[in-house]
């Protein structure tokens, strides 16, 4: 039988009764002849309390019992969409990570999937079990603890999936109906698209679009996984959504393709280290040891020996990336007059694949934004992206400015 994979998202998830819609898609399918393994996420918010409990029993917590924790939402969503799947007499049973097992990597709450054996699945499919509902976002690791694949982690579960067991497809039902050029909440001018490039879904989900998981569409690319966005809450025609494709798939583009923003960015600043061989190791590496995913890096000139360093991270690694750094001047492996933190700052991007050939997008995207009077604090920028960060409360109005400046509500 072919296989299909179906990924629900939290808000898909959300009550008893969207459970039993999710459900009557899932039964079309089968109808129509397929194996189908369902990826479900928790139901919408409650990853957030549950993470909201680690945190506030433990600041600096324990990240196995944090995933021991925050994986149980999935728990609950997939035994009782199988539930749901039986009451409409389609055979069907859950599977929580461990028990398939997803094998992953011991980096727990960011953990990367290793291998998906295929066996204990495949041996149902072929007693006449039609649907395997899987829980996303968990696995074990080979110490054998649960462990979680990062916020927005189910994308990855469902297309690993896809990938192990050659599915057809991998839906994606979400709350939109498909990728826009940016958030439709934040825009409303944003225009959906019917195809987007793998490397500039890639950009945009790593720059914070949390449509997809940025591990996701990476998979999908290695692996030429058919992925697609789609609404749960619309009909749907077998061209609906987005397809996330080959760049040599799109007829159409613009220099830009899209914008896009993350709100929880932190930018802190060591005054005064000193300037020598080695400090930037000295510095980096303990708030690596620390898990604190640092993103831009900017290093002032020197003076009479001395400089400022600054980096971003995101808000919620401020305290574990503070005491990485006051540890490391504990010991003496660095100095530095004072730690700077500003938490109230955001990131906006431009991304295209345009950009690769065409000269002045960033002389564009600057003039944009000093139009709107927003004053730019740190720049990065590679081939396919231009990336800002700016005080948090004009985030909204700079990715609007941002649309309008390339034009992105139409295809030019
Ligand atoms: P799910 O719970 O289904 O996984 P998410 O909340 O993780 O859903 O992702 C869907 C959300 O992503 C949308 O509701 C939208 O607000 C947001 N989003 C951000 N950028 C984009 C974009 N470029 N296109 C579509 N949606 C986007
Ligand atoms: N429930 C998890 C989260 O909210 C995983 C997911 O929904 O993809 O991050
Ligand atoms: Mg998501």
């Amino acid at each position: 039988m072919p296989v299909l994979v179906m990924k629900f998202g939290g808000t898909s998830v959300a009550t008893l009764d969207r459970i039993k819609r999710a459900a009557k898609r899932v039964g079309v399918e089968v109808a129509k002849g397929y194996d189908v393994i369902v990826i479900v996420s928790a139901m919408s918010g409650k990853t957030n309390e549950l993470v909201g409990w680690v945190t506030e029993t433990s600041p600096l917590f324990d990240a196995r019992e944090y995933d021991a924790v925050v994986s149980s939402g999935e728990n609950v969503t997939a035994g009782l969409m199988a539930l749901t799947l039986q009451e409409m007499d389609v055979p069907a049973r859950s599977w929580q990570g461990w028990q398939v097992p997803l094998k992953t990597t011991s980096a727990h709450s960011a953990a990367r999937i290793e291998e998906i054996p295929t066996g204990n699945i495949n041996a149902k499919f072929s007693e006449g079990m039609k649907v395997a509902v899987v829980a996303g976002f968990q696995g074990i690791s080979p110490e054998g603890r649960i462990t979680t694949l990062g916020r927005g982690g189910s994308d990855t579960t469902a297309v690993a999936f896809a990938a192990a067991f050659g599915a057809e497809r991998c839906d994606i039902y979400t709350d939109v109906d498909g990728v826009y050029t940016t958030d439709p909440r934040i825009c409303g001018k944003a225009r959906k698209m019917d195809k987007i490039a793998f490397e500039e879904m890639l950009e945009l989900a790593s720059l914070g679009a949390k449509v997809l998981q940025t591990r996701s569409v990476e998979l999908a690319m290695r692996y030429g996984v058919r992925l697609r966005v789609v609404s749960s809450f619309e009909e749907q025609s077998d061209n609906a959504g987005t397809l996330v494709c080959a760049e040599e798939d799109i007829m159409e583009s613009n220099v830009v393709s899209g914008v896009a923003f993350s709100r929880d960015e932190a930018k802190m600043t060591l005054i005064s280290v000193a300037d020598r061989p080695g400090i930037a190791a000295a510095i980096f590496g303990p708030l690596s040891e620390a898990g604190v995913n640092v993103d831009m890096i900017v290093q002032n000139i020197s003076e009479e020996g001395r400089t400022d360093m600054t980096f971003s991270c995101p808000t919620d690694q401020v305290l574990r990336a503070e005491k990485a750094m006051n540890d490391a001047k504990g010991r003496g492996d660095i100095n530095f007059h004072e730690l700077v933190v500003d938490d109230a700052v955001a990131k906006v991007s431009v991304v295209g694949i345009g950009m690769r050939s065409h000269a002045g997008v960033a002389a564009q995207m600057f003039k944009a934004l000093q139009d709107e009077g927003i004053n730019i604090k740190v720049i990065t920028t590679s081939e396919i992206k231009i990336s800002v960060l700016i005080d948090r409360k004009y985030m909204e109005l700079a990715v609007q400015a941002l649309h309008d400046a390339f034009g992105l509500e139409k295809v030019t």
